[in-house]
């Protein structure tokens, strides 16, 4: 048996993780099964209901919900978190997605009681502080991107995608031109971004990438006619690439009467270096769990606040704090506003004070740095790699992400996915794979600035010597991986596609599976 850089053992037939992690419980069982419907962790009075107030729709038969104590359901859960892989417990290098340290420091503003412990129906006048806080988000975020108007309360940034394009949508039909049915999508984009425009109701036109991996102002121009409502298009785009001649793509857009709508998802490598206002935008959204540090979650709370041009700025949803005579005010309707609201409420408090908790505490310029060092860490690891991975746009430097297609596996009988899964029996969690899909078998690394020289060396090590042996031909080294997680290889499309979500008493397993 050989150490791993990380002083882990390597090879197979260990428990991994899931023994190591799990105080010797390589399986984690079900609440349910660990539980009984007999115990409770509470002990609350039974309640004396005087006749039925509830019409008749009252249960019938007992809740059958697990029981344990407060240490047993803790332990369940803790158990659980070590069998997976975290921005806390290592290296999260998914390209496109910002996985950055969440400061601590954002933990303790977000609980403090004037803000976790407050209600959204709450008078006003009892929520100053919260309500200067978002106005305070706001104005940075505006300030950040050189833009008019900001409608904080989507809740990620898919969400805030379609919020920018209903606001492009209102737009076009208030000039008069909701003929406009089509939507320009860059060949390079996020699959949300033709998504959102066809949940719209446009038909979406690609826009082919160049041989370097940018967009061509002259393909933009040959798509552009009156039919055309926007075009969508990220910068720094998903092959880690500036587009260049994104001015030049905004007046074109522009001068068609279109809109430019931003996918701003990528903000980390430029705030506080450039302001895409300057750039000639009109709306784009920012991903708070990725540029201002709020936790992905596990699908958990996310806030992905749209900033919009002085031309969209009409359009804005509700609601958004004013101020007012007797302090700060909610507007939570305008008579004749065309989107209303796009969420109940106000949207996520708590990444709100997260995300400005970041910002206050990096200032101006040290968000322009974590910028700079997050591109410098993303060449950094491009600059040590390229030599062993194939890079297929080498013309530019990068942005935030080094990106490699799989060209250097060809022959091994390896493919990318082979590659990653390697990666997990290394301590680290995979790259993004097979994404943009303008790269064969891509593999796209996004360090972001939270991670050290070291840390970064010791990836670089570990990715050198996996490229090493995967030509040298220890395929089953990558066929087989990962060995050493709580599971091996899963059929991933199908446990998205077939979740079990729905735990069934095993004496009801037969009745259920026919
Ligand atoms: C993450 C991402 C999105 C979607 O944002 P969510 O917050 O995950 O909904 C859109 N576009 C790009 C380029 C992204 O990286």
């Amino acid at each position: 048996m050989s150490m791993n850089t990380q002083g882990r053992p390597t090879g197979t037939g260990s428990q991994g993780y899931a023994a190591a992690g799990s105080a010797l419980i390589p399986e984690e069982p079900l609440l349910f099964e660990i539980g009984d419907t007999e115990h409770s962790g509470v002990d609350l009075p039974a309640v004396e209901l005087a006749g039925d107030r509830l019409g008749g729709f009252g249960r019938k038969g007992a809740l059958e919900l697990a029981g344990l104590t407060e240490p047993e359901a803790m332990r369940h859960y803790v158990r659980l978190s070590r069998m997976n892989h975290s921005i806390d417990s290592g290296m999260y290098p998914l390209g496109s997605c910002t996985m950055k340290h969440n400061p601590r420091l954002n933990e303790k503003t977000a609980r403090l009681p004037g803000f976790a412990d407050i209600h959204p129906l709450q008078p006003v006048s009892t929520v100053q502080g919260a309500l200067e806080l978002m106005n305070q988000l706001g104005h940075w975020l505006m300030t950040l991107t050189n833009t008019a108007a900001v409608a904080l309360s989507p809740k990620a940034g898919a969400h805030g995608e379609l919020l920018g394009m209903m606001a492009i949508k209102a737009a076009q039909e208030a000039k008069g031109e909701a003929h406009r049915k089509i939507v320009l999508v860059p060949e390079s984009a996020h699959g949300t971004n033709p998504a959102t425009a066809a949940f719209l109701g446009y038909s979406v036109k690609p826009i082919p990438a160049r041989d370097d991996g940018t967009v061509d102002v002259e393909a933009v121009k040959a798509a552009l006619s009156p039919e055309v409502a926007a075009i969508m298009l990220t910068n720094p785009n998903t092959c880690g690439l500036f587009e260049p001649q994104v001015i030049e793509i905004a007046e074109a857009v522009h001068a068609a009467g279109a809109f430019f709508y931003c996918d701003g998802a990528n903000f980390n490598a430029i705030m506080g270096v450039v302001r895409p206002g300057d750039l000639g935008i009109d709306a784009m959204h920012i991903n708070l769990h990725k540029t201002f540090s709020t936790p992905h979650g596990g699908g958990g709370p996310g806030a992905g606040p749209v900033v919009l041009s002085e031309a969209l700025a009409p359009f804005a949803p509700v609601p958004f704090v004013r101020k007012g005579e007797g302090g700060l005010d909610m507007v939570e309707h305008i008579e004749g506003q065309a989107l209303g609201r796009v969420t109940a409420f106000h949207g996520q408090m708590g990444m709100y004070v997260r995300a400005l908790t970041y910002m206050l505490s990096h200032g101006a310029d040290g968000l322009a740095q974590a910028a700079e060092d997050a591109v410098l860490n993303a060449n950094y690891v491009k600059a040590r790699l390229q030599h062993l991975f194939s890079v297929p746009f080498p013309d530019y430097p990068t942005m935030h992400e080094a990106l490699f297609d799989d060209s250097f596996l060809k022959d091994t009988g390896i493919t990318t996915l082979d590659f990653a899964k390697a990666l997990i029996d290394e301590g680290f969690h995979p790259m993004t794979m097979y994404f943009p899909l303008v790269v064969h078998g891509a593999m796209l690394i996004e360090p972001t600035e939270s991670e050290s020289k070291q840390t970064l060396d010791r990836f670089c090590e570990v990715m050198a010597e996996l490229a090493n042996d995967a030509k040298a031909g220890n395929t089953e080294r990558f066929t087989a991986a990962p060995m050493k997680a709580p599971r091996r290889r899963l059929d991933e499309t199908r446990a998205a596609r077939q979740p079990i979500l729905k735990w069934e008493k095993p004496a009801e397993l037969p009745k259920a599976a026919e």
